[in-house]
Formats: structure tokens, C-alpha cells, sequence
């Protein structure tokens, strides 16, 4: 009954790596081809211990899955055609036995990916489907067994085809726009899909909270009827730090706004810190919150399971291009963050140090000044609980349409 094709043709660096095609179990994933949602999962879930570890992923019915394993760090990934989740809220996403966390959900337009993060390098020992009895649902199920890090070596890579890099494309200048033009704006709310962001004291997702200030904030631009306005993302969808940057590029942004939520870890404090902050592009951080923000939204690729050897290598690339940033770019970032952290602090609550720079890949755009505003706190129970609300929302997109629009009459005055 049971049917699993087994695959171990990708090798890196001459190590074994472990690539598994887990073929439709049933018959029925060649006719879903033409819906929408190819199937739906009910449910996950983990068992076992240290020595074996199950991966359970129960879905209505059978689809092709691909498994392989990734390191830096090490991850089990699960790719899937357009699974929808209907799961319980924070559904067993507890550690076990060599399972540390976690976390699905879509990683681009009708791919959904599951993202196993383990406590050490582990193999895939077996991974198949098998039929839920009385009922047309299969469970996918991978057993997990440790292995020595000097046999994983970097795992399969299998990622890599999934993002090319385009740092040569970003290379090229912004095309020269005619005076006439509107500017064009890229809203860039952060993570998405898989990347659930930072996560708030009732499980409200950041994802969900900069798409919806996204959307109001593009709604009372192209109100104004004075820009061309484009978004990153428009749905729940995941979209990585490299194609944010090349779709900036692509639309010859006159300015980029990346839209966060942040979240504290230490508990303590949570109460205590709250407000806005707008961040602007610098290789040495302001302070260290400002590198820690940084580093965590830098994350963002590794957690929905793109390969940390392409993401290094882009890095390095993008580096000697930022190196040829022209020093005006800059200005003008440093310019809008003193419009926009002034008009916000006229609104809403801003944080102790309202501007701040770090080093955030999202903002290396030489063509374009950029900014990226962390909203508030989703650690902080106030914080959290306005910027859910419409109405702060709304203010928050209004402010920042109105230091749009002083920012664009400031420079257009200066550079007629
Ligand atoms: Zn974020």
C-alpha cells in the first residue's frame, strides 16, 4: 500500500547528502494540480527522543513532499505544493527529543514549507506517508535519527535553486525618472508566509500586523494621488531579503519603508519597553539593540529555510556594492528618519532612542534611500494591543504619508 521513493543523488563537496522525494502516496496528487489548495493540514505532530525523533504532518489528502536537511543552522525542511494550515494556534510547536522548534505556513505564490529546526546535525531515516484509517487523509511521517556533524557537511543545498542570486542585477543604477514622474514608494512589510516575525503575548504574529499597516498605509498614499505606490507583499506569503531588495530596483524606488514589529526576549523588561522606532542603513550599529534588531531581521532567510551558504556569499557581493553606495543615498535616508520620526512622535508612542541605524540587509539598497520602522513592541501588552487596532493603524499610516509628503516637497524644492 505504502509507496516511497527514496533519492540520494545531490552531493555537495563530496558528502553524502540526504535528499528524499516522498512520491504521492495514494494516486490523488496528480489531479490537484489545477486547484488552488492542493490539500490541507490538520494536523503535526512529534514524538520520540534524543535517539529517534518522529515528525508527524497529517494532511485530508496525499501530496508530493520533499524532504532534506540543511546546516547553519541545522534544519529539517518539508516543501509542499499549497497546503493550507488550518491548525490549532502554537499547535505542538514545543521541543522534542531532537526536534527544537517548528513553524509552516506558505514560502511563495502555492508552495507551503514546513521548517524543522534540530538540536544537532540529524539523517532522515525513513520518511513516507501512510493512510489514516477510515478516512481519505494521509499522514506524512519522518523519522529523524542524530548523525555526526563531520557526515552531514553542509547538508544538500537543495534550497539553493530555490532563490538565484540577483546582485549584478542590483548593481545597475535606478534609471534616470523625468521630473515629471511620481515618485515611486516600495512598503515592504517585513516577513510573511513561513516568517511569522515576532510573535505577541496572545499569539498575534508581527507578519500580520505590518501587512495590515502596509496596505492602509498604501491606501492613504495613493489617496494622495501623488506617488506610484508598489508593495513587497500583499499577502501572507513569505518573500525573502533578496527579492525585497531586487523588487525595489526593479520598480526604481524613490524611497523604501520596511514596516517591523519588535519583540524583547527578556520578560522583565517587556512592560517596560515599548514605543516606534525608525531605523536607517549603517554597517557599525548606533548601540547594541540596534545590532541585536538587526541580526534578528537579518534572520529572516535562515528561518524560512533558504541555504545560509548562498545568503553568505549574496552578502559578500552586496557588500562591495554597498561599499559604492553613493554618499547621497545615505543623506537622504538620514533625512526622511528625522521627517518620519518627527511626524510619528506627533501620534504615536516612540521608543527611548527614536533613531537608530544598524546594519540590515533589507535597507543595502544603493539606489534608493530606505528606512525601516519597528512599529512598537509585541512583547508589550499596550504596544501590542493599539497596534492591532485599525484606528492606530490608520494614524500610524497617515503620519507617515504626511512625513512622505513633506520629505518629497522638501526635496523637489531643493532640486527643482
Ligand atoms: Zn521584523
Amino acid at each position: 500500500m505504502r509507496r516511497s521513493g527514496r533519492r540520494n543523488s545531490i552531493r555537495i563537496g563530496g558528502v553524502a547528502a540526504v535528499l528524499i522525494l516522498v512520491a504521492a502516496a495514494f494516486g490523488v496528487a496528480a489531479a490537484t494540480a489545477h486547484r488552488a489548495v492542493a490539500a490541507e493540514a490538520t494536523a503535526m505532530r512529534v514524538t520520540g527522543d534524543a535517539k529517534a525523533t518522529e515528525f508527524e504532518l497529517q494532511l485530508d489528502q496525499g501530496v508530493t513532499a520533499e524532504v532534506f536537511t540543511l546546516a547553519n543552522p541545522y534544519r529539517v525542511i518539508v516543501d509542499l505544493p499549497n497546503v493550507s494550515f488550518t491548525l490549532p494556534e502554537a499547535a505542538g510547536h514545543k521541543a522534542r527529543g531532537l526536534v527544537k522548534a517548528f513553524r509552516y505556513g506558505l514560502f511563495a505564490e502555492s508552495k507551503a514549507r514546513v521548517v524543522i529546526d534540530t538540536k544537532g546535525p540529524v539523517r532522515v531515516a525513513k520518511a513516507y506517508m501512510d493512510r489514516v484509517p477510515s478516512s481519505s487523509g494521509i499522514v506524512l511521517k519522518i523519522r529523524l535519527e542524530p548523525m555526526e556533524a563531520a557526515a552531514f557537511g553542509s547538508g544538500t543545498g537543495a534550497s539553493r535553486a530555490a532563490e538565484p542570486p540577483s546582485a549584478v542585477a542590483n548593481a545597475a543604477p535606478a534609471p534616470k525618472k523625468d521630473a515629471s514622474h511620481k515618485p515611486v514608494i516600495v512598503i515592504d512589510p517585513g516577513h510573511g508566509g513561513i516568517d511569522p516575525g515576532a510573535t505577541g503575548v496572545n499569539s498575534m504574529a508581527e507578519k500580520s500586523i505590518v501587512l495590515d499597516v502596509g496596505r492602509k498605509l498604501a491606501d492613504t498614499l495613493n489617496a494622495t494621488g501623488r506617488y506610484v505606490v508598489k508593495l513587497t507583499r500583499s499577502s501572507d506569503v513569505f518573500v525573502s531579503l533578496d527579492e525585497r531588495l531586487s523588487f525595489s530596483q526593479k520598480a526604481s524606488a524613490d524611497l523604501f519603508v520596511s514596516l517591523h514589529a519588535d519583540a524583547i526576549e527578556e520578560r522583565v523588561f517587556a512592560e517596560s519597553v515599548r514605543g516606534a522606532t525608525v531605523y536607517t542603513l549603517s554597517e557599525r550599529a548606533t548601540d547594541e539593540q540596534a545590532r541585536k534588531m538587526a541580526e534578528k531581521e537579518n534572520a529572516s532567510d535562515l528561518l524560512a529555510g533558504l541555504d545560509s551558504r548562498d545568503i553568505q556569499a549574496d552578502d559578500q557581493v552586496r557588500g562591495i556594492l554597498f561599499d559604492l553606495m553613493r554618499r547621497e543615498t545615505a543623506n537622504f535616508s538620514a533625512d526622511f528618519s528625522n521627517v518620519l520620526a518627527k511626524r510619528l512622535g506627533k501620534t504615536i508612542a516612540m521608543s527611548r532612542v527614536p533613531q537608530r541605524s544598524a546594519a540590515f540587509k533589507v535597507l543595502k539598497q544603493p539606489h534608493s534611500p530606505s528606512v525601516l520602522i519597528e512599529l512598537g513592541y509585541m512583547s508589550n501588552t499596550e504596544d501590542q494591543r493599539q497596534m492591532a487596532t485599525a484606528e492606530w493603524q490608520t494614524n500610524v499610516a497617515e503620519a507617515i504619508t504626511a512625513a512622505i509628503d513633506a520629505y518629497f516637497t522638501k526635496r523637489t524644492a531643493e532640486h527643482p
